[in-house]
């Protein structure tokens, strides 16, 4: 597996390194054949970690337009079953160092008056996973090189913009009410509009589009648990690391 990624990156880098106007290209193993004068990649003992797929555009700062904030600071009715923030995943490794979740201002602010919707009903949201850093992104790729279930870093997921949640239903007290299918679940029972019988999962699931629906939150068609706020194409891909914001939300100090 090393040495496809390897190679892999090589031919990403080449592009990178000819889109860059002579910049210096950085971190492939390897000179691509042995007759080139000058290395357009590194020298071959810089270590393949060092070649990471970044995408155009990935951010390092905190944001200052639309600041990353803390879900639990920003709503105490959210209930967070973060499944990477645990070894309870599709990845079976913690991926998060805090088990914290955060989201742009704009996209919490959304949540918020989801919530405000579904309390009168007895009803509350579930929170499975919310931003999640590039860096992230990058090891879930390493430990699954799939593109059918884990998104390529060099594109980058919408969960590193900051715009995206992943979602479920609880009661008033918090329990997980019944869904088509656990999230991540890679089943077509998790497509957002699979022909489930009717039921509680079926009238739950389709609850919850529709009360996110009315807050700006669009499903992702694969699967009834992954909401994008609207205007998500404009915010940048981040690479902030969660312990980085503080924990009442804001911009991250200088
Ligand atoms: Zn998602």
């Amino acid at each position: 597996m090393r040495s496809t990624l390897r190679n892999g990156a090589a031919l990403g880098l080449l592009s990178l390194a000819l889109g860059a106007c002579g910049a210096p290209g950085t971190g492939a193993p390897e000179p691509l054949s042995s007759d080139q004068p000058r290395p357009l990649v590194a020298a071959p003992d810089e270590p393949a970690r060092q070649a990471p797929n970044l995408p155009p555009g990935l951010e390092t700062q905190a944001p200052l337009d639309d600041p990353l904030v803390d879900l639990a600071s920003v709503d105490p009715r959210l209930v967070l079953h973060l499944s990477y923030g645990t070894e309870d995943n599709f990845v079976r490794e913690v991926l998060y160092p805090e088990p914290r979740a955060l989201l742009r201002a704009s996209a919490a602010a959304r949540l918020v008056e989801v919530l405000d919707r579904l309390e009168p009903r007895g009803l509350g949201l579930l929170v499975y996973d919310a931003y999640r850093p590039h860096a992230v992104q990058r090891r879930m790729w390493e430990l699954l090189p799939n593109p059918d279930y884990v998104a390529d870093p060099a594109r980058g997921s919408r969960h590193n913009r900051g715009m995206a949640v992943d979602v479920g239903l609880c009661d008033a007290s918090g329990r997980p009410l019944e869904m088509p299918t656990a999230h991540d679940a890679f089943e077509p029972a998790a497509a957002a509009d699979a022909a489930l019988p009717w039921g509680p999962a079926r009238r739950n699931r389709d609850l919850l589009i529709e009360a996110m629906a009315a807050s700006g939150f669009r499903v992702l068609r694969s699967e009834w648990w992954h909401f994008d706020a609207e205007g998500w194409e404009e915010r940048a891909l981040l690479d902030v690391p969660i312990e980085a914001v503080p924990a009442q939300g804001g911009p991250q100090a200088p």
